[in-house]
């Protein structure tokens, strides 16, 4: 079985189809009503979630079951498929020297993400480090700083300066022996024009291999304006969602992954530095559908 975490109704309605070999319309609409419903109430667009539902029943209707499939297993392999399709495979990370600039707004989990990012490099053998220019909300240094001491890992930051932009340059050429350079952005409570103008700035300084924005699992409707705002100014190659240890399930996400044209890359599930977990598909679309 491909997903074996279904949620209650719906492995119901599954089960109501155990023997048959072929499914009615009622029965394909049984399922994508329950599948509807999950995906609603996990935060799923509501555009995706009619696009990935469209596609769902017509393939349920047109494809014969291979063969010693039963309707229900085969139903079931569709609906994992396509959500695949849409969920997309983790953000490639190769194992090597790179820049990471990490965005998005204030709370969102940026700084506990960067220090258990750098962790995460860390336990994978390379030299992590990570750049703090957050000179907006405070705390932040010191933050960073205690996030990074736990995880073992070089930190670079300078509490009384106050240009990010020359913190940023001055972090990488002192830690220029690091393989992995993480470079930790301030957020704001929202979209403000001094906000796109920093991390531009930024961006244009650190010229990173890879932005990923940072959003909290229990984002809903706001994931759409952050990620294409931050993807028409730096450019999003993915997403890492936070708070997964809570009750949210992250399907705010996936909207972000839609609008940038990009994939989750990690999961945070906690607040200390151990902590995150590599985005992996089929957990994932258990829990949206759970
Ligand atoms: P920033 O403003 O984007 O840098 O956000 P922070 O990294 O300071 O995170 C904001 C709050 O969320 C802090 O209290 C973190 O401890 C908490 N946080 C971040 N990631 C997670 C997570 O995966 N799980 C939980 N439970 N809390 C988290």
């Amino acid at each position: 079985m491909v997903l074996d975490d279904l949620g209650s109704s719906l492995r119901g309605t599954l089960d109501t189809l155990q023997g048959k070999s072929r499914l009615s319309e009622d029965d394909v609409e049984a399922i994508v009503k329950e599948i509807q419903r999950s995906l609603l109430s996990a935060d799923v667009d509501v555009s995706l979630v009619m696009e990935l539902s469209d596609a769902i029943e017509s393939r349920a209707l047109e494809e014969e079951p291979p063969g010693g499939t039963t309707a229900r297993d085969h139903v079931l392999k569709i609906v994992y498929e396509e959500l695949v399709d849409l969920v997309g495979d983790s953000t490639e990370l190769p194992l090597e020297s790179q820049t990471i600039l990490l965005a998005g707004l204030q709370g969102s989990g940026k700084t506990t993400s960067a220090a258990k990012m750098a962790w995460w490099f860390s336990k994978k053998g390379l030299r992590p480090a990570v750049i703090q220019t957050d000179t907006f909300r405070p705390g932040a240094y010191d933050q960073a700083k205690q996030m990074c001491e736990r995880a073992e890992v070089e930190f670079y930051g300078d509490p009384d300066a106050e240009d990010p932009v020359q913190i940023a340059r001055d972090g990488l050429e002192e830690t220029a022996d690091a393989d992995v350079h993480i470079v930790d952005t301030a957020g704001r409570h929202a979209l403000e024009d001094d906000l796109i103008a920093e991390i531009e700035a930024i961006e244009t300084a650190v010229d990173p291999d890879r932005s990923l924005l940072v959003l909290d699992a229990a984002i809903g409707q706001g994931a759409k304006e952050q990620a294409s705002q931050f993807e028409q100014s730096i450019g999003i190659e993915g997403v890492v969602i936070t708070k997964l240890d809570g009750t949210a399930k992250g399907g705010g996400a996936l909207t972000a992954v839609n609008e940038t044209d990009s994939s989750i890359a990690f999961l945070g599930t906690g607040e200390t530095v151990q902590d995150i977990e590599r985005f992996e598909p089929s957990g994932f679309i258990s829990r949206l559908l759970g």
